[in-house]
């Protein structure tokens, strides 16, 4: 899919929004990407996952097992899995832990794809990789949706997203917008 082409499905659907935003972390900026917005028509999140799929397995990838951080990776976490016809599961966080629940494990040796919605910091990935290390698995590569670090943030892993944004973060104090005496519009959801 071309980048003009995901930018205009994203805003056709709000999923991509541009305004004066504090996001829960605290930093304020211009562009907001709230994923669940495209995610919850199932045939789009199925078309992405398959060209973000796809994208990987140009890479002569093997992938055994999907992994996404709940809850903003699992919706996309799971299409993907679908697309490359492995199983889907998810961590959570217990305790400032990320941690498999539910009965979900992982075998020494399986290849995981960490499928994200969207990397900001990549504190979730980070952690999620982590988390799962502790199991002797081989995490083959990440891939996310948007990547609003501008691909800035090296994971030591090959990394894929079908939008790359080079979005700017502001301090409270420092925010142009603040400056300019525009109206935050927007308080959007969850830290990522
Ligand atoms: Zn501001």
């Amino acid at each position: 899919m071309e980048e003009k082409e995901l930018k205009n499905l994203f805003e056709k659907n709000m999923a991509l929004l541009s305004g004066h935003f504090k996001l829960s972390s605290g930093f304020h900026s211009d562009t907001y990407f709230q994923s669940a917005l495209i995610l919850q028509h199932p045939k789009e999140a199925a078309r992405l996952a398959w060209a973000l799929a796809k994208k990987i397995k140009e890479h002569n990838i093997i992938v055994d097992v999907v992994a996404s951080p709940a809850l903003g990776g699992v919706v996309i976490g799971h299409e993907v899995a679908r697309a490359f016809d492995v199983r889907a599961i998810f961590l959570e966080r217990i305790d400032e832990k990320m941690s498999l629940r539910r009965g979900f494990s992982v075998n020494k040796g399986e290849k995981i794809l960490v499928v994200e919605d969207v990397i900001t910091t990549g504190l979730s990935t980070r952690e999620v990789i982590n988390s799962l290390k502790l199991f002797d698995v081989e995490i083959v590569a990440i891939a996310s949706l948007v990547d609003r670090s501008a691909e800035k943030i090296d994971f030591g892993i090959p990394k894929f997203s079908l939008l790359s944004l080079n979005i700017k973060n502001y301090k409270a104090q420092e925010c142009p917008m603040c400056k300019k005496g525009n109206n935050i519009v927007v308080k959007p959801g969850s830290r990522k």
